[in-house]
């Protein structure tokens, strides 16, 4: 079989800045809420949580934003990050379109988290913070913060969601080297967690408790911050190295994707390819598709509510207008962990309702088998969130060929699942379930929001 083509891109051609779509939405966000007053909240309200300059992130309307030196030496210890032109796999499918794959897998955390993980650290050291906490489902976020933080010289407190915890106690031992401390939640040591075990003392917990019990930490000590892995549009604006990046490269195949796909968990991996190709959309009119898969147990943008809800299970965050299944909602304990968030980012959540993307729900099941597939023809074991994309990169393909087109197809490997080979044994076992939520589980979970 001819080799896979690999795109790369020279330290030189890297880009220097990120790009902030809020400077370009037709639309612009709704403001975050106090729940109290439901007054829009100001950058002092979030200044107990965050330092200033990711706050100032979060609401910028610049459209490019500079990565700092100190940044950008450590992106360069993995980035530009190759992309790849799937040969082997479109041989085996037998399709007509071209599919290529930009991976995020090949850092020290295995996943694109350390784009975001390496910002936040630096942004909270410049301001003299001393120690971090954080919450991580399957651990790769987690894993992504503790090296950033060892880095920059910050202690780490991670509450690993206890499902995740027990499924995966490698991304908990490779924490611990990177120097953090991980506590599995909900936990006794806040009240938050507290009153989780009270109600049910075996609850698998959900990454909504553990940002409650992570942010419940983090506003008790002025040295203290808080920092999440996904969903706030400081995180996403990082992410869009990758986009930035893949736009060039795919400049060099003399290709140009038809669809560009991501797996959403809270739409970091997504954003962060995705935006830069909504940008030529929105301002120079290419004609492309921007597609987000989720997973079938956990479908807040297909099946959800656009509404104000919290991010966290406590209620500790501003209202946020998002997709949501509700803030106490648990997703099932489907195998990737990090598509396992009851809630979208604001910023997906507002161009999925103005209709500038797609979104749809796959089972875990045909996601697996497509993950298997992708391995044995391209060589790497794709993390199980990164399956949901794999999958639905899969179906466009068919659908091209049964309408007898070719397309090209871009889609995000968001990261490896080395650490997750136990998944995979499981579904070699036939003993991975399906679960769909259905439309009535969907409203009980929305009717129980409360604020
Ligand atoms: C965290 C994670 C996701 C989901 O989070 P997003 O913010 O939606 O990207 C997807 N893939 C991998 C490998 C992850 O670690």
């Amino acid at each position: 079989m001819k080799k896979s083509t690999k795109i790369s891109l020279s330290e030189k051609e890297m880009p220097r800045q990120w790009y902030n779509i809020q400077a370009d939405m037709p639309n612009k966000p709704l403001p975050p809420l106090n729940p109290v007053t439901r007054q829009p909240v100001g950058p002092e309200d979030l200044a107990a949580v965050f330092p200033m300059e990711l706050i100032k992130q979060e609401v910028s309307t610049e459209r490019y934003i500079d990565i700092p030196d100190e940044v950008l030496d450590l992106y360069k210890t993995y980035r530009p990050s190759p992309l790849f032109r799937a040969i082997n796999l479109e041989k085996v499918l037998g399709t007509k379109s071209k599919i290529y794959y930009k991976y995020e897998g090949g850092n020290y955390s295995g996943s694109h988290k350390a784009n975001t993980a390496i910002a936040q650290a630096y942004f909270n050291k410049k301001e003299g913070i001393k120690r971090i906490t954080t919450e991580t489902g399957a651990g790769q976020w987690g894993s992504a913060m503790s090296f950033a933080c060892q880095h920059f010289g910050l202690e780490l407190l991670v509450f690993m969601v206890r499902v995740s915890y027990d499924q995966k106690p490698g991304r908990k031992l490779l924490m611990n080297t990177y120097g953090a401390k991980v506590i599995p939640s909900p936990s006794n040591m806040t009240a938050a967690g507290r009153k989780i075990l009270e109600l049910d003392p075996e609850s698998p917990g959900s990454l909504g408790i553990a940002i409650s019990e992570a942010m419940e930490v983090a506003v008790q000590d002025p040295y203290t911050k808080y920092s999440l892995g996904s969903v706030l549009n400081h995180v996403i604006l990082h992410q869009t190295i990758i986009g930035q990046e893949a736009l060039l490269q795919m400049e060099k195949t003399g290709d140009y994707p038809d669809v560009v796909i991501g797996c959403f968990g809270g739409g970091s991996n997504f954003s962060g390819i995705a935006f830069p190709f909504l940008r030529e959309k929105l301002l120079n009119g290419k004609d492309i598709r921007l597609l987000t898969v989720e997973p079938a147990s956990c479908p807040k943008l297909t099946k959800g509510k656009f509404m104000y809800d919290f991010g966290d299970s406590a209620g500790m965050t501003p209202l946020l207008p998002m997709y949501t299944l509700g803030h106490n909602f648990i997703p099932a304990g489907i195998h990737a962990g990090g598509l396992r968030y009851h809630g979208a980012g604001v910023l997906v959540s507002q161009l999925l309702k103005d209709g500038f993307i797609e979104a749809k729900a796959k089972m875990q099941r045909e996601c697996f088998e497509g993950g298997v597939l992708f391995a044995k023809t391209e060589g790497i074991l794709p993390a199980p969130e990164s399956n949901y994309a794999i999958a639905a990169a899969l179906d466009e393909a068919r659908k091209a060929d049964l309408e007898g087109v070719s397309r090209t197809i871009l889609f995000n490997l968001s990261g490896h699942g080395h650490m997750d080979i136990s998944a995979y044994e499981k579904y070699f076992e036939n003993n991975l379930p399906d679960h769909e939520l259905t439309t009535a589980e969907v409203d009980e979970a929305i009717s129980k929001i409360t604020f």
